[in-house]
């Protein structure tokens, strides 16, 4: 598997000269399956547009584009609407919602009011894209394998604590685990069931917004700490950790000290760069 970060940022895309190097756009991680090149999309941050562009630039074809979502939060759905591939005619995309079927009513409503007129100037149903929305109440699911594949996807989601909900997501195909887990508030102890999500994995991606003392001013924004981001790593047993969902106040020289310590704690972690890639 490839990892590939278009998007790192928390909460709202920042784009001053002091963000170049961790980057500036909203949460979007691209999965790729190497052995058959079929990628998967994490979230629709400002990221997705940049994901697309580099989609269509190397004439990449699938039959069918997963988009899976943690949640609907704006950071991770902005750029949606600026997805190139949902413009091409009759584009098969899936719309992912593993586990969200037992809080909400209509996946479809969602992007239907993102881009209602008010909002946006082309509207769901005129993108061009076939759209199926996925909103499923069980919480793991067998994605049967692709003709020239013998290697079905296994993918778990957890519910964690955060305003509104949101799901973590553990992929295993062929021996080989990725866990995206972000937008977590922990709250005064690690949560056991995201530890349990994490467990093994060869790539954990965890969010970490807060510093711990910032995470004592920000109790119920729904977001961890660098240490709780460690902590998970180090108990869940991963090989790698990356850290994400920066905070828009951070820059690149807070950042890059932030990753020095964290290293130190958790030799194999870095702190996701965007365009930065992952294999594993
Ligand atoms: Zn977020
Ligand atoms: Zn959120």
């Amino acid at each position: 598997m490839i990892v590939k970060f278009y998007g790192t940022r928390g909460s709202i895309p920042v784009c001053a000269p002091e963000f170049q190097e961790f980057g500036g756009n909203t949460t979007c991680v691209q999965l790729t399956i190497q052995e058959t090149n079929n990628i998967a999309i994490f979230d629709a941050g400002t990221g997705i547009r940049d994901l697309g562009k580099d989609f269509l630039a190397r004439g990449h074809e699938q039959d069918e584009i997963f988009i899976a979502f943690t949640h609907f939060h704006w950071d991770h759905i902005q750029g949606f609407p600026f997805f190139a591939p949902a413009f091409i005619k009759n584009q098969k995309i899936n719309i992912l919602a593993l586990g969200w079927g037992k809080k909400l009513k209509c996946l479809e409503e969602v992007f239907r009011t993102q881009m209602q007129k008010e909002y946006f100037p082309v509207q769901l149903e005129s993108m061009g894209a076939k759209f199926e929305f996925m909103l499923l109440k069980e919480t793991r699911r067998v994605f049967e394998p692709a003709v020239e594949d013998p290697n079905p996807v296994l993918v778990t989601t957890n519910k964690h604590n955060h305003p509104g909900g949101a799901y973590g997501y553990r992929i295993e195909r062929d021996g080989k685990v990725f866990v995206f887990c972000t937008d977590v508030e922990h709250g005064d102890s690690i949560d056991e069931k995201v530890v349990k999500l994490a467990t093994d994995a060869d790539l954990l991606v965890h969010e970490a917004q807060y510093t711990s003392g910032e995470l004592k001013e920000k109790k119920g924004w729904g977001h961890s700490s660098y240490e709780q981001a460690l902590e998970v790593a180090k108990r869940a047993n991963v090989k790698m950790l990356a850290i994400t969902h920066h905070d828009p106040d951070h820059d690149d020289e807070f950042l890059k000290k932030r990753e020095k310590e964290c290293k130190e704690r958790f030799k194999d972690c870095v702190l996701a760069r965007e365009k930065m890639e992952i294999e594993f």
